[in-house]
């Protein structure tokens, strides 16, 4: 499960989130970071789910984290993409690329299914699931 996390002010440079890896075990890996002076994100991957992605979930919250689950991802109907690549440059996290044919190359693993690139789309090929 991929989950964004917002560190107040107070929170930046505090070892959340290596206390909370070593008491639950569950390794991470981080996809996206940001960090500025009074607020972090970041986006991570945490390879677990039921109580235990709960339990993780609540540890980073009691410790002033917001975080947020991200279940949306896209489509693309190959049908309709006429591979102009219009989708590719908006998206902020590079989850859309074009190979050597011009073909669009989706990694869905770094998608934080924000939905910019359905409405970059010239021919409406792709969707939110
Ligand atoms: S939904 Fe957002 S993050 Fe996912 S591929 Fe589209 S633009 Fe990128
Ligand atoms: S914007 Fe739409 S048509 Fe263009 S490459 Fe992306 S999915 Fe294909």
């Amino acid at each position: 499960m991929k989950l964004k996390l917002n560190y107040s002010r107070e929170n930046i440079g505090k070892p959340i989130l290596s206390d909370i890896i070593l008491r639950t075990g569950i390794p991470i890996n981080i996809l996206e970071a940001k960090i500025e002076p009074n607020t972090g994100e970041m986006l991570i991957d945490v390879p677990t789910e039921g109580e235990r992605l709960k339990e993780f979930s609540s540890l980073l919250q009691r410790a002033g984290v917001t975080v947020k689950e991200i279940t949306r991802t896209i489509e693309i109907d190959r049908g309709k993409c006429i591979t102009c690549g219009a989708c590719v440059s908006p998206c902020p996290v590079k989850a859309l690329a074009q190979d050597e044919n011009w073909d669009i190359i989706f990694y869905e693993e770094k998608c934080i299914g924000c939905g910019i690139c359905v409405y970059t789309c010239p021919v409406n090929a792709i969707r939110m699931l």
